[in-house]
């Protein structure tokens, strides 16, 4: 049976995502129990309407699905585990961020007990919740998902992969992961860019278009790692080389320590080392696995 928004919700964990996941709940209508293991972080919720519970027991008796979002995987048990019994037959959509594996433990452990399990990865900080461009990537209990999707689009777009609950928190990784070498190529930049008196804000104003339109590539890059085939280079291995060895030159000359060059240096290095110089630079995936 699909929603309303009468349909009670509960959130446990009031951390800095747990707040605004519960108070975009609260602002669609819906009757939102919050806990938290520290008293105290409930007191904006409790004065806009939420209803503070003092253990999670008392938090799942309101009904409705539970919403988990707390520190990490040992946090969730930690915090379920105790109540395993009053979560029986209930509905639990842990947005902590697990690994793969992790969210595939939680739903063996919710299946065990009769429980009800849909895993989530946001993508999103704080305040971009219930706000575009806020996106929760799920995977897990499809029961849950479809009945509870217009709850989940009052905190960002919902989108979902399918029942392997670790679906969803690979994307979450790979994309994080994704974002991680994105910024440190940022700080790598702004560090070489200090040597010579320019701001990291200044570097930024050039980084944004430069890395947009660089982006632009992956489609192409996705394409030839999905046909295997690296004979016609968009720009090759031996290219992408030399391009590194000079930007390993100019980071020592600037100061800077390699440390973030490094690695994609090696891969290549090898690759060439290997002879797949005139091979395409996206090759490099094959090193990764
Ligand atoms: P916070 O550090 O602000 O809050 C952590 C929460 O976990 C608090 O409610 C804390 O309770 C609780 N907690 C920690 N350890 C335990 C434990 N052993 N038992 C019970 N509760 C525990 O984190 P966020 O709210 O920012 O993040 C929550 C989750 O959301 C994380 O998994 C994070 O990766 C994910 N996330 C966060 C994003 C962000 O930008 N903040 C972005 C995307 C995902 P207490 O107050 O008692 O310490």
């Amino acid at each position: 049976m699909a929603e309303t928004t009468n349909t009670p919700v509960t959130v446990l964990g009031l951390g800095a995502m747990g707040q605004a996941l519960a108070a975009a709940l609260l602002k669609g209508g819906h009757p939102t129990t919050v806990w938290n293991r520290t008293p105290g972080k409930d007191a904006d919720l409790v004065a806009a309407g939420a209803i503070g519970a003092a253990s999670v027991a008392e938090a799942v008796q309101a009904g409705g699905p539970i919403i988990v979002v707390l520190f990490d995987h040992a946090s969730v048990h930690a915090t379920l585990d105790p109540a395993v019994g009053d979560l029986s037959g209930r509905q639990v959509i842990n947005l902590t961020s697990t690994t793969p594996n992790e969210a595939r433990e939680l739903a063996t452990w919710a299946a065990a007990h009769g429980i009800d399990y849909l895993d989530g990865g946001i993508m999103a900080v704080p305040s971009m919740i219930g706000q575009p461009g806020a996106s929760i990537l799920y995977s897990g209990s499809r029961i849950i998902y479809d009945q509870h999707l217009e709850a989940f689009e009052l905190l960002a777009a919902a989108e979902y992969f399918g029942d392997d609950a670790g679906l969803a928190s690979t994307y979450d990784f790979a994309l994080l992961a994704n974002m991680y070498t994105m910024f440190t190529g940022f700080l790598h930049g702004a560090a070489m860019m200090r040597s010579v008196g320019v701001t990291a804000s200044a570097f930024a104003e050039r980084a944004v278009p430069w890395v947009t339109a660089m982006a632009q590539m992956l489609p192409a890059y996705g394409q030839i790692i999905d046909s295997g085939d690296y004979t016609t280079p968009i720009q090759s291995l031996a290219f992408h080389k030399a391009a590194l060895d000079a930007i390993n030159r100019a980071t020592r000359d600037a100061g800077v320590t390699v440390d973030f060059v490094a690695p994609i240096k090696n891969l290549i290095d090898r690759q060439v080392a290997d002879g797949n110089g005139t091979l395409e630079f996206a090759r490099t995936i094959e090193e990764l696995t």
